[in-house]
């Protein structure tokens, strides 16, 4: 008998060589290879006569054999097998090239009926089938193998049949003793067919004379092993989250309601009711006595950075020091700016750690974060160097994290002992996604935007467009708002190159001479690129040309048009985050995508979903669909590659079903040590119980 977990090479007629070509394929264990799809089923039930027979078209034919026999070519004479078959309609020669005479000739003795699969071509005004596959027929001229056949990833090395037979075999050896890693109340839960009966199905389809043949991948046979795979991730990931809940258990408790007074009563506005509920989830998640681990997402403008300040006060009122962590500068020294704003206030003064920060200032916030001192950093990656060290960091907020690595999640972690962990996203990572991505995460989402936000009304304009486009931005800051131009950086070897924002630049200082034109990118010295910043806040230079720099998280209310130029070469979720640079005040606001010339159609579809729609959700499934998930940032540390069958787009429904099992299972067993939950451990791989296999999105 042969076990699923067993090397291809047990199975009977597998040799090192064919184990070699199957794991080219990635199939190692007989369980790769029973979880192999086939691409298609081939339909050979149609029998064709002889006669009816169309030059190129490929068709079944039942004959009997006329003659057989070796030969060799009339002109160049290669050695050949030739027979001729022959029915009630007509008869047609077939010649074989490469063949093993000895095996051929047992199969066409003159008079045997068989059954023959191939291409009719004509050559010299005579019909012929090249290389044909032969079936034998049974003594009653009864097919013996079944007539719809799956076909499989081509392999070099591996011939269908090959591939077909070795696969039936593993099967029928596998079938008796296997188990069901799926608990069947799960199954039946979400309606998934058993383990063995879709790995039968689908090896060996059972189709009706009439029947029209089914499509693999669109089966709930796949469905199944989709499931496995997105169950067997979710399993991981609820074992990490569950061992993190046996951390050392902490003591702070924070006392919800008076920090979020003391919040609300610093601001100009009341925080929407969404802000509210995330902000009472992650306070109570941080009175847990095991750490938090919680990803944030909100759309572009939602007001996530009041929800962080929120957190930062409790882990500073429970004694603690709280650093925030963004991948830019221009946004670091925002939230500098916000933060000191609401330091009065809240009374939580900030220091700012980033390359740019002068000797003397880096040095006095080392000194102030080491010895306890400085209650919260905001930096960019200047704070994961190992200079930078806490007296007793209680929480560590990461903004706009699809910008970062697990890796940088980790190294700010460990600065501090379990801190409390509050990683922020404008979703730019779909929902299916981030379920894949964070599962051991706890998930808190900010659904609604400020009262009085008004959608940005987006529109895509060609080349002859951009004079109208420029009447716009004309007119709205003539009215004293502020509007941004965005060119596409140009990158070479890593470095950025700005000439395109700076040509724009000079170009609109000389169409709009009555307007202070400031520009920013990325390679400009610091204090320039900040006090272009400061001159577009206060509106002294009301019209910016920058590169992806503003790409995340800057917030000036007062700016009410972006123009991206060539916007097809940006992706959709880039392109949402630039469009939520605007509308962030109650003034009534414009996106437009200028493209370059000769745009193709898909570019302009592609745009036109953003056009379509302001919801972020929507544009980041829209950008997974366009582009898989390959090209979303940070997709490529979470082992997305064990999903083969699954389609994070197609079995989000199933995502989120697995997810929920998970969890659910995990919290009942977590080391999966119920015998009934054998054949589940095995799935989730024992990697995921061994220690050390913690960390992860953490
Ligand atoms: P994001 O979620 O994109 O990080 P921000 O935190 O930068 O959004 O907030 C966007 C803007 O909305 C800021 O100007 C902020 O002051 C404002 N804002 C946040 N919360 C509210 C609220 N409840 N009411 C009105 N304005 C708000
Ligand atoms: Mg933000």
């Amino acid at each position: 008998m042969l076990t699923v977990s067993d090397a291809v090479g047990a199975i009977p007629g597998v040799g090192s060589a064919r184990a070699g070509h199957l794991a080219r394929l990635g199939i190692i264990t007989v369980d790769d290879l029973l979880r192999l799809l086939p691409r298609r089923y081939e339909d050979r039930r149609a029998v064709t006569p002889i006669a009816a027979l169309v030059a190129g078209v490929a068709a079944s034919f039942e004959a009997r054999v006329l003659s057989a026999g070796p030969g060799v070519t009339p002109r160049r004479r290669l050695r050949i097998f030739r027979a001729v078959f022959a029915d009630d309609s007509g008869t047609v020669a077939a010649l074989w090239f490469r063949f093993r005479a000895a095996h051929l000739q047992s199969q066409l003795r003159a008079g045997v009926r068989v059954l023959v699969h191939g291409t009719v071509t004509v050559a010299a005004r005579q019909r012929e089938i090249l290389q044909p596959e032969l079936e034998l027929l049974g003594k009653d001229g009864e097919r013996c193998t079944p007539a719809v056949r799956p076909v499989y990833p081509a392999t070099e090395g591996l011939p269908q049949a090959t591939l077909r037979a070795i696969i039936l075999r593993a099967l029928e050896a596998a079938l008796p003793g296997l188990e069901d890693p799926l608990p069947p109340a799960v199954r039946a839960r979400h309606g998934l067919p058993a383990l063995g009966e879709s790995l039968a199905a689908l090896h060996h389809p059972v189709i009706d004379r009439s029947a029209a043949v089914p499509d693999p991948g669109n089966s709930t046979w796949r469905q199944r092993l989709a499931f496995d795979e997105l169950f067997r991730l979710q399993l991981q990931l609820a074992v990490r989250r569950q061992r993190r809940e046996s951390a050392r258990p902490r003591k702070v408790r924070p006392d919800a309601e008076q920090l979020l007074n003391r919040l609300g009563e610093s601001l100009p506005f009341a925080l929407t009711a969404a802000q509210t509920r995330v902000c009472r989830e992650i306070l109570a998640d941080m009175a847990a006595p095991r750490p938090m681990q919680r990803l944030l997402q909100g759309d572009v403008g939602s007001g996530k950075t009041l929800v962080a300040a929120l957190a930062i006060l409790a882990a500073v009122a429970g004694g603690g020091q709280a650093a925030l962590l963004v991948p830019t500068e221009l946004l670091a020294e925002q939230h500098y700016l916000t933060f000191g704003r609401l330091a009065g206030a809240l009374g939580v003064e900030p220091e700012l750690l980033t390359a740019g920060v002068s000797r003397a200032r880096r040095a006095r916030a080392l000194a102030g974060l080491a010895d306890g001192r400085v209650p919260l950093v905001i930096g960019t990656h200047a704070l994961l160097e190992s200079s930078v060290r806490f007296s007793r960091l209680a929480l560590a907020v990461v903004d706009e994290q699809h910008r970062f690595g697990v890796r940088q999640r980790l190294v700010l972690r460990e600065k501090g002992e379990d801190p409390d962990l509050l990683v922020m996203t404008a979703t730019p990572i779909p929902r299916s996604l981030a379920l894949t991505l964070y599962g051991d995460l706890d998930l808190s989402t900010i659904d609604e935007l400020p009262p009085g936000r008004r959608s940005v009304s987006t529109l895509v304009v060609g080349q002859s467009g951009r004079r109208a486009a420029w009447e716009l931005l004309r007119d709205e800051v003539a009215q004293g708002r502020r509007a941004y131009v965005v060119c596409p950086l140009i990158e070479e070897d890593g470095e950025e190159d700005p000439t395109a924002a700076v040509r724009a630049a000079e170009r609109l200082r000389a169409h709009f001479p009555q307007f202070v034109v400031g520009l920013v990118h990325g390679r400009m010295p610091i204090d320039e690129r900040s006090r272009a910043m400061e001159r577009f806040r206060t509106g002294e230079a009301p019209l910016l040309v920058a590169t992806t720099v503003v790409e995340v998280g800057l917030d000036v209310p007062e700016a009410t048009v972006i123009l991206v130029e060539r916007a097809e070469r940006f992706g959709l979720s880039q392109l949402h985050q630039l469009r939520g640079r605007v509308g962030r005040g109650s003034l009534a606001a414009h996106c437009l995508l200028l493209t370059g010339p000769r745009p193709s159609p898909e570019a302009i579809a592609r745009l036109g979903v953003l056009a379509r729609t302001s919801d972020g959700f929507e544009v980041a499934e829209a950008d997974l669909e366009i582009r898989g998930p390959g090209h979303l940032a940070g997709t490529r540390q979470a082992g997305l590659a064990g999903l083969r069958l699954a389609d994070l787009v197609r079995d989000r429904g199933l995502l989120a079903a697995a997810r929920g099992e998970a969890r659910r299972i995990i919290a009942a067993d977590p080391l999966l040590e119920f015998p009934e939950h054998r054949a589940l451990r095995v799935l989730a791989g024992a990697a995921a119980f061994e220690d050390g296999a913690a960390g992860g999105a953490g």
